[in-house]
């Protein structure tokens, strides 16, 4: 089927303080209720947009539209689907500026961060799964003198992607693209907290030529309109990354109905540091993997264990490097920490900072809001903060605080690493540095995580599957893994 190309939108680059509107059957609407409510600027605390407010309603109109399309798209050829993601990717490279832009007003990112990392990868995304989809292939299983099988791998349907505000358009690209490479067709809804750039990306996608219904965006609140994509029936699978809270939630809802699903959830990273480690290297990289994006990264290391030989040596390094970290405005080239996402989200992160001191925890540095001049003032930033003199068992080092907040701990063995590291329900991402390659390869084997880097943090293969273990997850995104989610093997037996 020749893919129909849509009207040329225009981009709302220019009209950052305009209302965001749902994109439904390829057209840009209002919800059904005409209920808006504020998007707020986290540099400035200040009201810049107005979101929808979308209900059931409106995700009833959105996978009606959905449905009626996934005739033609499930059919057109995996070829034609490469060919308009990728010009789908072309598009996000070609207004990376103006998307970094959005990211960071948005977020509170620093512009520099979305620059390098959030378009740039969100745009591998689309391309990445535009070409795999060209090598796809399913598998045969031969009997003997019996007879054979052979796989079929088709398209689900309509499927729900739902991701969260912390890597707005990089997390809601890495659900959609293998979605749509796969020939389903997409209702999604980006955080509430964060929908500017996914507003931008539906522009991009009927620029692109994704037929009208193929993909359909959907504004609002988790418990409304994302609870209305979990329980409709017609919602085949949900693909979800958030908060383990709500994780629980939508299994529970959706394990009922019987949906594929894919939940990517919290995480309380381990970040180990043995003695023999390139030092130098890890101080860097352990400044990155601790304050990375304000430390609202789901793989960033909030619990640092350090060989007890080098404890001393790394506090007083890496207090003196973090000390240097300066919050600042997200829209500043120089800027290395911006704000944090919502108001609601600091006093979070503060009440955990509150609840660490209790727990007989001392905050070498940080530890407080800093309140900016000007406009700025009433932005949410918070000093990147220390934390030492805590067990593994206390909430600080249980709890996910998801802010620019890390303990340090040290250990004195291998087994005691490993039982630190393992000490938490979650089960992401781990980080080993060490220069004893056996070594490295048996804590990597013991730790309780879907991924571990060793001597590095946040090098990424888009190939390899990524998720994580124990309350971080269920299932794998990444390469073939989100293939195979997005579509439902059938086996052909034959005998001959
Ligand atoms: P939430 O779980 O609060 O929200 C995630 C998304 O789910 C949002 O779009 C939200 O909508 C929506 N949602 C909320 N309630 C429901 C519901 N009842 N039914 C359907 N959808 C719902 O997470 P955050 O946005 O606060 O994101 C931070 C969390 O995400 C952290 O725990 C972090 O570790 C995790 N994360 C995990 C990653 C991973 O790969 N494992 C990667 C990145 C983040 P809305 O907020 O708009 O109301």
């Amino acid at each position: 089927m020749p893919i129909a190309v849509l009207a040329t939108f225009a981009l709302p680059f220019e009209s950052l303080m305009e209302i965001i509107q749902n994109f439904i059957n390829g057209s840009f609407s209002d919800p059904v209720s005409g209920l808006f409510f504020d998007n707020i600027n986290p540099a400035t605390g200040k009201v810049y947009g107005k979101i929808p407010d979308s209900d059931a309603e409106d995700v009833q109109a959105a996978v009606v539209a959905a449905k009626e399309a996934f005739e033609g798209w499930k059919n057109t050829p995996a070829t034609d689907r490469m060919a308009v993601l990728s010009r789908l990717a072309d598009l996000i490279a070609q207004n990376a500026e103006e998307l970094a832009r959005a990211e960071s007003r948005d977020n509170g990112k620093p512009i520099s961060l979305a620059r390098t990392v959030d378009i740039p990868r969100a745009e591998s995304n689309i391309r990445f799964f535009a070409t795999a989809i060209a090598h796809f292939a399913s598998e045969s299983h031969g009997m003997e003198d019996r007879g054979f099988n052979y796989t079929t791998r088709k398209p689900i349907g309509v499927v729900g992607c739902i991701s969260p505000w912390n890597l707005p358009l990089y997390l809601f690209t890495w659900k959609i693209a293998p979605a749509l490479a796969a020939g389903n067709c997409v209702v999604a809804k980006p955080s509430e907290i964060t929908p500017l750039s996914a507003h931008l990306f539906a522009g991009l996608c009927a620029r692109a030529g994704i037929p009208a219904g193929v993909m359909n965006i959907v504004h609002g609140f988790g418990h409304k309109a994302g609870a209305a994509m979990v329980n409709h029936p017609d919602v085949k699978a949900i693909s979800f990354t958030g908060g383990t809270k709500t994780g629980a939630y939508i299994a529970a809802t959706a394990a009922p109905r019987f949906k594929k699903l894919s939940l990517e959830l919290g995480g309380k990273n381990p970040n180990i540091i043995f003695a023999d480690c390139d030092f130098d290297k890890m101080l860097t990289i352990t400044v990155r993997s601790s304050f990375a994006n304000q430390g609202q990264i789901c793989l960033c290391g909030s619990r640092i264990y350090i060989e007890r030989p080098i404890y001393e040596k790394f506090k007083t390094a890496f207090l003196e490097k973090v000390r240097r970290i300066v919050p600042g405005n997200p829209a500043d080239d120089n800027t290395k920490m911006g704000a944090l996402v919502s108001k609601d989200h600091m006093e979070k992160v503060l009440s955990y900072i509150d609840l660490a001191k209790s727990e007989g925890g001392t905050v070498l540095t940080g530890g407080h809001r800093v309140i900016l001049d000007g406009d700025l003032s009433g932005g949410f930033y918070l000093a990147p903060t220390v934390i030492e003199g805590l067990n593994e068992t206390c909430r600080t080092n249980t709890e996910e605080i998801f802010g620019p907040v890390v303990t340090l701990q040290p250990f004195d063995n291998e087994d005691e690493a490993i039982r630190l590291a393992n000490s938490s329900e979650y089960g992401l991402s781990a980080t080993i540095w060490t220069q004893n390659l056996n070594r490295a390869h048996r804590v990597a084997d013991s730790v309780e995580a879907g991924i571990v880097w060793i001597n590095c943090w946040l090098v990424r293969d888009l190939r390899t599957p990524f998720g994580g273990v124990k309350n971080s997850g269920v299932g794998r995104e990444g390469g073939w893994e989100a293939l195979r989610f997005f579509t439902e093997p059938k086996n052909i037996c034959v005998e001959i």
